[in-house]
């Protein structure tokens, strides 16, 4: 995508992502009272992937702090082109896409958290990266991990197997430079949300004996945020109800 270029362009985006954040703030405070939880205890993370840094700029003058970004190609760019404009108040950003295993040492450079970590072998990659960049000072805290669960068993769309989601978050919480932050996951295609995220939730409960401090649930988006508040979530990302649809070949 190319950058705004005159100032009224770039007024006139500030604007339109404005009034779009306010109205998703509504309907998640509203998702969260229909549920009755209080809108405290869910976060809203906004989805930049295939936006441009000035966007984030936007966001951030409206005072958010936490970006989410599935490609690492496309966040790594993004992440250094802001770095010295928010030095005084850096966001925390959140890996939320497949991340493949040669881009651990990348991504363990700049995200505070990862919501998709679905093998044993990315989590030792995770680990060793994550363990460098805290020696060399390139980090000041642990990477906080969620693991995604596939909820159908079709793992070709991300997601550890249900059956081996214990062993996965063992492995997580047993590796130095990480930390279990919680549990994520993606509706299967044509699925109803409501019965996903129930399931989802039973899972997240099973996970919290083990490991009390996986308080995270980071589920739904801009087609289904609602359901998800009904069960649970404590994180949603949206992407489109607040940046506009995305350009088709990113989907
Ligand atoms: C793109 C993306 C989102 C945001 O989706 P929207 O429908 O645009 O809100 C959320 N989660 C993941 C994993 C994504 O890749």
């Amino acid at each position: 995508m190319s950058e705004p270029t005159g100032n009224a362009s770039g007024t006139d985006r500030a604007r339109e992502i404005e009034t779009a954040l306010t109205s998703v703030r509504e309907r998640l405070s509203r998702a969260c009272i229909e549920a009755g939880r209080s809108p405290t205890e869910v976060a809203l993370l906004p989805v930049t992937k295939f936006f441009p840094a000035s966007d984030v700029r936007i966001l951030y003058r409206l005072g958010l702090r936490d970006f989410g970004e599935s490609r690492e190609q496309d966040a790594t760019p993004k992440v250094a082109d802001t770095t010295e404009d928010f030095l005084a108040d850096p966001p925390r950003w959140h890996m939320i896409g497949h991340l493949q295993r040669n881009k651990a040492k990348s991504v363990a450079a700049w995200a505070h958290s990862i919501h998709s970590v679905d093998s044993a072998r990315l989590v030792t990659a995770l680990s060793k990266a994550s363990t460098v960049a805290l020696d060399e000072g390139v980090r000041e805290s642990e990477l906080d991990v969620l693991v995604q669960v596939s909820l159908d068993g079709d793992v070709h769309r991300g997601g550890v197997d249900r059956d081996e989601l214990h062993e996965l978050a063992d492995a997580v919480s047993n590796a130095a430079g990480l930390r279990l932050a919680g549990l994520m996951a993606v509706p299967p295609l044509d699925a109803d949300p409501d019965a996903a995220f129930a399931d989802l939730e039973s899972l997240h409960n099973r996970l919290l004996v083990d490991h009390p401090g996986a308080l995270e649930l980071s589920a739904g988006m801009t087609g289904d945020l609602e359901a998800a508040v009904r069960h649970g979530s404590t994180c949603v990302r949206v992407g489109t109800a607040i940046l506009g649809a995305r350009p088709i070949a990113s989907q």
